[in-house]
C-alpha cells in the first residue's frame, strides 16, 4: 500500500480522496462516499468532521477520547443509494491486543439540508 493512500481503501491518494472532505474543500455527494470519509475521520481523529456529518437528532456526545480505536481498513460490502435515504453495509477492521478484528454495520444515511448525513445502524438490510 502506498504511504499516502487514503484510509478508506479507495486506492486513491488521501489528498485526492477523503482529505478533500475532511478539510472542507468539498462535501461527499453520495452516502457511500460520506461513509468512507467518516471512516477516514475516525482513522485521523477528525472529531469536528464526525459531528458535522452526523444527523443532529442522533449525534451522540463524541469526545476525542472515543477516537482511540486503531482502525486498520474498511471494506464496503454493499450500498443502496436513494433520493432521501441510503444504506451502506460495511466491515471496519481494527487492531487490539488480540490482533485484527472487525465490526460490521448496516448504516442508514439521510439527506439533511441537502447533504448526506449519518443517522445510525439498522438491524437488517431494508
Ligand atoms: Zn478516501
Amino acid at each position: 500500500m502506498q504511504q499516502n493512500s487514503c484510509p478508506c481503501g479507495s486506492g486513491k491518494p488521501f489528498a485526492q480522496c477523503c482529505d478533500l472532505y475532511l478539510s472542507g474543500k468539498a462535501y461527499p455527494n453520495t452516502a457511500e462516499a460520506l461513509m468512507r470519509s467518516r471512516f477516514s475521520a475516525f482513522v485521523t481523529g477528525n472529531l469536528p468532521y464526525l459531528r458535522k456529518t452526523w444527523h443532529p437528532d442522533t449525534c451522540p456526545e463524541v469526545k476525542q477520547d472515543d477516537l482511540n480505536t486503531r482502525w486498520t481498513r474498511l471494506e464496503v460490502l454493499r450500498s443502496k443509494q436513494g433520493l432521501k435515504k441510503s444504506v451502506v453495509e460495511f466491515k471496519a477492521f481494527f487492531e487490539d491486543e488480540e490482533g485484527e478484528r472487525a465490526m460490521q454495520e448496516i448504516s442508514l444515511f439521510k439527506l439533511h439540508k441537502k447533504r448526506w448525513v449519518y443517522v445510525g445502524p439498522l438491524e437488517t438490510w431494508p
